[in-house]
């Protein structure tokens, strides 16, 4: 079972939170190619290990966090805002 320490809410089950996909994406520009679209939202590195992903906390304060996972062993490393200017921590 895969625990969250979310950083408004503390540590949460993750059948609260919504899977958002690859967190190292960096999305192109708007006026991008078709190329580098292509690339940006179909091609996936398949890692084993650490891996940046995005997680909403949907039955929580509903913030986006960046979550560092392990592949393996579902062991969370780091858990973080994912935008920033999201309000103030309350803990
Ligand atoms: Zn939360």
């Amino acid at each position: 079972m895969i625990k969250i320490d979310c950083p408004f809410c503390g540590v949460r089950d993750h059948s609260e939170f919504s899977y958002g996909g690859d967190g190292s994406i960096e999305w192109p520009a708007l006026d991008a190619s078709a190329s580098d679209w292509v690339t940006a939202v179909y091609e996936r590195d398949n890692i084993r290990g650490k891996q940046w992903e995005t997680w909403h906390h949907l039955y929580g304060c509903r913030q986006w966090l960046l979550v560092e996972r392990d592949t393996l062993t579902h062991e969370i490393h780091t858990v973080k805002l994912a935008h920033s200017g999201c309000g103030q921590l309350s803990r």
